[in-house]
Parts: structure tokens; C-alpha cells; sequence
């Protein structure tokens, strides 16, 4: 590291807190599926923020339609009308398929926005007794970092010392429908799930899972909320990944690349019972749905069809999947994923994942490690094939290499 990128980790260091551990890289700028360093080094992005930039590092119409807005009108509250929150529900419901539509700004705020939501829906419309609503929740889950979220996450880091936590969640294993009958009560309002859990590292439920899982939520009342803050928008090769699973939710949780990474955009999607059940005054916040964020969202959301992402996330995830499980590596353990949202699981004989991802930084490619064995692999769905093979080729070198 040279002298000036070690006086921003230090600097940093210093007066932040310690709540990330980053790889050593400071980056400066972004293009597309490319980002650079202060000292000029380019590296393919195959994290795009956690797939909130997956339409491509500073997409020019996004970055157009931001710096218009800003001219224009950025913050009004939901005190008043804005010319830009009509259109955006508007574009949002046509392209989803919703019939309501409540901004906020990050996931977890969209996360807690839908526990408030579908509480309220069943104490006042399902009927149950008010303090009694339960609401099931997978093991090794991810729903974001707030207090309510936190307390009914499995990951001790996660939760440790930050107690106590509000109750009426229950916990049941990811991808087993038996367990999710025995779990619901009259009581249960919702469970709320991710199609794939993206930070338990890229776990996809066994086929046939959300047909049951749909089919028992219809039949018991209980609303079944989708985080698709991850999985959404295209990540996985359809704009849903519920689309996958022939099912719809009856509440989904879109956020990340909901504004291209430019801005905070979330979003609850629901029908009409649930969000229908606000009323002024009940629910709010102060940034959520205002003229820029919608005009970045809409914006991200145009491009992300027009300029055909969704298939391209399709067609180069599948290239890029059949690329890794060809890749002969003894410190492999498995390759998996949906679109272009994969993850390499290291044999726990291998070595950490973070010092593969390390390597990784020095043949051009920034890609993240979760829970020490698994590196993910996330670029902007803007990726063409020829920079697929690029990345297949030197992910292929460090794999093949012995860390342990
Ligand atoms: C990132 C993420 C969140 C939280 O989003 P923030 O914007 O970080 O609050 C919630 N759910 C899932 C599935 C996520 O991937």
C-alpha cells in the first residue's frame, strides 16, 4: 500500500468506528462494471455494493435525471405534494404489479415499515387480539442492522449485547415448509423471508419451497413478505426472484438498486389490505419519498428494462455459474447461485475466504467473503461475456492456489 492509501485506512481508522472490516483498496472512481483507486489501479466490481449498484457504477441516465432533480426540487416531507412521488408509484406499481406503494429510505426501513404494516393488518382486519401478532422469521437471516431486525436474527455478532429485543417473532429453519405449518398459530400475521438468503452466503431454498410456503400462507391468513432487497430488481436474472418460484407475494421489500446506488430508496409493495391499513399520522419519514430519491428511482428503474439488464443478469449468470463449476480447484466446496448473484464456497481446509478475495485484489477483482468459507460474486448486471471469461480466467488462478 502506498503512503497515501495508508493515511486513509489509518485516518479512517482513527476517528470511525470499527463496525467494517474492508479490504485494503481506496477507491475513487466508478464506470460501469469498473471502479479505481487512488492510485489509478482498475478492478472489476463483483460486489456492486451489496446489489445496490447493479445497473453500473455512475449509469449516465441515472446520474442525468439525479443532477436534474437537484436543480430542480430535492426535499419537500410529505408535508406537502411533490411532481415526482405520482409517477414513481405510478412506474413502480406498473412494472411490480402492486397496488400500494409506501417510500422509505433504506431496508431496514422498508424491513420495519412491513413489520408495522402487517401487524396492523392483523389486529385490524385478520383479528387478532392487539399485542398478540407473531410473525415467523428464518434462521440464519438478513434483514438489515435496526434494533426490531436485529432481535430476531440468528447471527450472534449480529445481535450480541444489543438486547433487550422487542418480542413476537418465532425462528424457524430456511427452506423446510413443514416447519413453517407447525410454526403458524392463529395469531401469525406474516413470515417474512428472502427468496435466497444473499448474506448466509447465496443459500437457495430446495425447489418447490415457495409453492408450499405460498400455498400455506393463503390457507392460514398470513401475509407472506418477500425481502427482495437483494434478490429484486433483476439480480437474479428475473426482476423478481419470486418470479422463479411461480408465486407472488402479498408485500415485497425492494431497496439497493432501487436508485442505482446514487441515493437511500426503499420501498414496501403490498396490496391493498396490508399498507391500506395506514392512516395519516401512523407512519412517516421525513426523507421517504421525496422528489430526488423518486426521480433517481425512476430513472434506475427505466434503464434497468430499456436498456435490457434483466435478461443480460440471465444470460451472463448462467455463463458465469458454468464458468466456476468448470473451474477444477481442489479448495472448492461448491459454486451456486441464480443469475448474478453467486457464491464460491472454500473447502474449510482452504483457508479464510478473505484471503482469497485478497488475491483476488491483486488480479483486478474486488469480490467479498461472508462467514470465512464463502466468497460472493455480485458484478452490475451490465457485465458482458467477454468480461465474464476475464473474470473466470483470474478467478480460476486464485483458486487454484492453497491458502490454508
Ligand atoms: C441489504 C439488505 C437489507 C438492509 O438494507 P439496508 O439498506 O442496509 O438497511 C435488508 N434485507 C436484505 C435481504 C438485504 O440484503
Amino acid at each position: 500500500m502506498s503512503a497515501s492509501v495508508i493515511d486513509f485506512v489509518a485516518t479512517e481508522a482513527r476517528f470511525g468506528a470499527h463496525n467494517y472490516e474492508p479490504i485494503g483498496v481506496v477507491l475513487s472512481r466508478g464506470e460501469g462494471v469498473w471502479v479505481w483507486d487512488t492510485e489509478g489501479n482498475r478492478y472489476l466490481d463483483c460486489l456492486s455494493a451489496y446489489s445496490a449498484v447493479s445497473q453500473g457504477h455512475c449509469h449516465p441516465k441515472i446520474l442525468a435525471a439525479m443532477v436534474e432533480q437537484a436543480h430542480r426540487l430535492t426535499l419537500t416531507s410529505r408535508a406537502f405534494h411533490n411532481d415526482q412521488l405520482a409517477p414513481f408509484y405510478e412506474e413502480i406499481a406498473a412494472l411490480t404489479g402492486s397496488h400500494k406503494v409506501l417510500p422509505m429510505n433504506s431496508g431496514a426501513e422498508a424491513v420495519e415499515s412491513a413489520i408495522k404494516s402487517v401487524r396492523k393488518w392483523g389486529y385490524e382486519v385478520k383479528g387478532v387480539l392487539d399485542g398478540h401478532a407473531e410473525i415467523i422469521v428464518c434462521a440464519n437471516n438478513f434483514h438489515g442492522r435496526t434494533l426490531g431486525i436485529v432481535g430476531f436474527s440468528t447471527d450472534p455478532d449480529t445481535r450480541a449485547h444489543f438486547g433487550p429485543f422487542a418480542p413476537g417473532f418465532k425462528i424457524i429453519p430456511f427452506g423446510d415448509a413443514a416447519a413453517l405449518a407447525e410454526a403458524i398459530t392463529p395469531n401469525t400475521v406474516a413470515f417474512l423471508v428472502e427468496p435466497i438468503q444473499g448474506e448466509a452466503g447465496v443459500i437457495l431454498p430446495p425447489a418447490g419451497y415457495f409453492s408450499e410456503v405460498r400455498e400455506l400462507c393463503t390457507t392460514n391468513n398470513v401475509m407472506l413478505v418477500l425481502d427482495e432487497i437483494q434478490t429484486g430488481l433483476g439480480r437474479t436474472g428475473k426482476l423478481l426472484a419470486e418470479q422463479h418460484e411461480g408465486i407472488e407475494a402479498d408485500v415485497t421489500l425492494l431497496g439497493k438498486a432501487l436508485s442505482g446506488g446514487f441515493y437511500p430508496v426503499s420501498a414496501v409493495l403490498s396490496n391493498n389490505d396490508v399498507l391500506g391499513t395506514l392512516r395519516p399520522g401512523q407512519h412517516g419519514s421525513t426523507f421517504g419519498g421525496n422528489p430526488l430519491a423518486c426521480a433517481v428511482a425512476r430513472a434506475a428503474l427505466r434503464v434497468l428494462t430499456e436498456e435490457g439488464m434483466i435478461e443480460n443478469a440471465a444470460r451472463q449468470g448462467a455463463r458465469f455459474l458454468e464458468g466456476l463449476k468448470d473451474i477444477r480447484a481442489n479448495t472448492i466446496r461448491e459454486v451456486r447461485g441464480r443469475g448474478l448473484m453467486l457464491a464460491v464456497e472454500l473447502h474449510p481446509e482452504a483457508g479464510r475466504a478473505r484471503r482469497y478475495c485478497e488475491a483476488l485484489q491483486g488480479m483486478g477483482i474486488l469480490a467479498k467473503d461472508t462467514h470465512e468459507q464463502t466468497i460472493r460474486i455480485a458484478p452490475p448486471l451490465v457485465i458482458t461475456s467477454d468480461q465474464v471469461d476475464w473474470a473466470l480466467e483470474r478467478l480460476a488462478t486464485t483458486l487454484t492456489q492453497d491458502f490454508s
